[in-house]
């Protein structure tokens, strides 16, 4: 009977036990987890924070997940150390757990940059429920009035958000000289800003935050932040959201192989026999890059993790590549994002932009020998799934190219040849 150890039970975690269930009912699995119910939506941590959801609304899956799977859940433990050689993972207090496969789903860790007074009472970072929980408990603590974000990505953009809801005022301040840099075009990006700021954020752009300062008296709380530009900004709290970076503690030093991610091949497998990883920690297939890099997105980490949990159960199974790709609504605006955004200058690459300034509407698609790389829509969302199938199949819209920004476009205005491969004759 193999016996499966996974390290992580989130979005990669859960993936690959439901896939090795498909496969193997009887294999022995025990997953670890350092956080105590880790089958939560991390992206729904905003949610908590607003008020929107409690910590059930957030559950992806039940409480007798690990039971009905037959798992045995070493929850509100951490691993410290990974013997290759024994094939052994070993727990805080110094229990060894011995796996025939290992699936390292460690995720990614909240990267905070070097900044004075970082660790002020009103510091925190926003990756998981415990954050979210204490978070929310110092706002009505102390009856937080106001707050300072840092990053104006994803991350930071839906923390802001809640804060808003809960009647904060908010400063976001951001390093790159617009917000969601990573997902938006300038023009893209200036529209959501324009939405963002009239809900009443207060957003700095090309800076950073230098100091945080302490309350007069108090020194070890906080009162405010200075910018890397010298002004001031008062707050009560400050939320570090600059982004994150893989787990890789368990496996540094070993001979597991890490870039800026664990490296892994098609099945997720890594350099090592039987030790697999997927998720945030990995550096998985870009299908449109061509090639493997970081892309810590929930819906591929779910992904990856199937991929690793069909081929630690024997199924050889190839994972086909994922790609930044992120459909969001903060602030009230629908936003798709997937593939290149900002494309730099290349003659192979061609850009078609629409812009309905009345309806403030936005539509970007890049092309790369007649098939897209890159979809950008902010305010008209709902054919994105038509221009997602063309992209990921590498479809030639050359015959149809100028139809693909018209309001009208959809399933009906593609070739009838393309609807019967997509099974929707009509
Ligand atoms: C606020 C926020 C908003 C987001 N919004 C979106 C979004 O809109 N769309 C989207 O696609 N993605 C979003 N994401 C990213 C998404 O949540 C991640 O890509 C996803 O959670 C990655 O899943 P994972 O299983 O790889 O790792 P994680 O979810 O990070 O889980 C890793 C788990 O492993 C545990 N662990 C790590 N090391 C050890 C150890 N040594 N011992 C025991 N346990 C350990 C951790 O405690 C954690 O429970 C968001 C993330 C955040 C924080």
């Amino acid at each position: 009977m193999a016996k499966y150890v996974i390290v992580g039970a989130s979005a990669a975690g859960i993936g690959a036990v439901e896939a090795i269930r498909e496969v193997d009912p009887v294999g022995a699995i025990t997953v670890i987890s350092e956080e105590p119910c880790p089958q939560y939506s991390r992206p729904m941590i905003s949610d908590f924070v607003s008020g929107k959801a409690d910590f059930n609304k957030m559950k992806c899956r039940t409480d007798e997940f690990w039971k009905e799977n037959n798992v045995e859940a070493l929850t509100g433990k951490k691993a410290t150390a990974l013997n290759l050689t024994e094939k052994t993972v070993q727990l805080e207090g110094g229990e060894k757990v011995a796996y025939e496969k290992l699936l390292l789903a460690t995720g990614g860790k909240p990267f905070v940059p070097k900044m004075e007074g970082s660790d002020k009472d009103g510091v925190f970072t926003f990756t998981t429920f415990k954050d979210a929980e204490r978070l929310a408990a110092k706002i009505d603590s102390i009856n937080a009035k106001a707050a300072v974000v840092i990053g104006a990505g994803l991350i930071g953009i839906s923390v802001t958000e809640a804060l808003l809801k809960r009647g904060l005022k908010v400063t976001m301040v951001e390093l790159q000289d617009k917000i969601l840099s990573l997902l938006l075009d300038a023009k893209a990006s200036d529209l959501v800003e324009a939405v963002v700021r009239k809900a009443g954020v207060n957003i700095v752009t090309g800076q950073s935050v230098q100091k945080i300062l302490g309350k007069p008296g108090n020194e070890g709380v906080v009162d405010g932040v200075i910018l890397t530009k010298g002004d001031q900004v008062p707050c009560d709290l400050v939320i570090v959201a600059i982004g994150v970076v893989p787990r890789t503690e368990l496996v540094t030093g070993t001979a597991v192989k890490i870039n800026r991610g664990i490296v892994v091949d098609n099945m997720m497998q890594t350099n090592v026999p039987d030790v697999y990883a997927s998720g945030d920690v990995t550096e998985a297939y870009d299908f449109i890059m061509n090639q493997n890099r970081l892309l810590p997105l929930w819906p591929l980490a779910v992904l990856e993790g199937q991929v690793a949990g069909y081929n630690m159960a024997g199924k050889k199974t190839t994972y086909m590549g994922g790609t930044n790709m992120s459909s969001l609504k903060y602030f009230g605006t629908p936003i798709v994002s997937i593939g290149l955004a900002n494309p730099k200058e290349d003659p192979a690459l061609e850009v078609l932009v629409k812009h309905d300034a009345e309806r403030n509407v936005y539509k970007k698609l890049v092309l790369k020998n007649n098939v897209i790389v890159g979809l950008t829509l902010v305010n008209c969302i709902e054919r994105a799934g038509v221009s997602f199938y063309l992209m990921k199949n590498a479809i030639n819209v050359k015959k149809f190219k100028q139809k693909l920004l018209s309001d009208d476009f959809g399933l009906a205005t593609l070739p009838v040849s393309l609807q019967r491969k997509m099974c929707v004759v009509q």
